[in-house]
């Protein structure tokens, strides 16, 4: 594959991560989402510039300079930390009781891996979780 294909497919597989995410999230968290921090959407903003040559714009919101008026306006692969994220995987490595989810999410995250690892030098490389 070449390095438009890669992108293009590292773009879905961040949408596809942050469908499965976000429920988790959803249900449990107001937004702006608790555990949003202006560090957070710092690293996105460099990360976007630094691995996509995207300028994230920020927004009205006084602490984070990512939220908007209806959640996080950064696309998901250009926060990939944040579009990783839960409670569960941060505090358990897993998600308790649900090996279907998990397996899902392990897969996704290690498909994600090894684009990255492709596309990016290992210094560049964005730390999921
Ligand atoms: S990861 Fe936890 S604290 Fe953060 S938004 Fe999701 S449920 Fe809330
Ligand atoms: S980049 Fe978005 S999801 Fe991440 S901390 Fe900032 S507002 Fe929250």
């Amino acid at each position: 594959m070449n390095e438009a294909s890669l992108r293009r497919r590292l773009i879905g597989l961040y949408a596809e991560l942050a469908a499965h995410t976000e429920p988790e999230c959803a249900a449990h968290c107001a937004k702006p989402r608790t555990c949003c921090e202006a560090q957070y959407c710092a690293l996105a903003i460099d990360h976007a510039k630094s691995h996509w040559h995207v300028d994230l714009v920020p927004t009205w919101h006084a602490a984070l300079p990512l939220m908007g008026d209806d959640g996080c306006t950064a696309a998901a692969h250009l926060r990939p930390i944040c579009t990783a994220h839960t409670c569960a995987v941060c505090e358990h490595g897993t998600k308790p009781g649900d090996p279907a989810w998990t397996a899902r999410y392990q897969s996704l995250t290690r498909t994600i891996e090894t684009i990255e690892a492709e596309l990016f030098d290992d210094c560049e490389r964005a730390p999921l979780r």
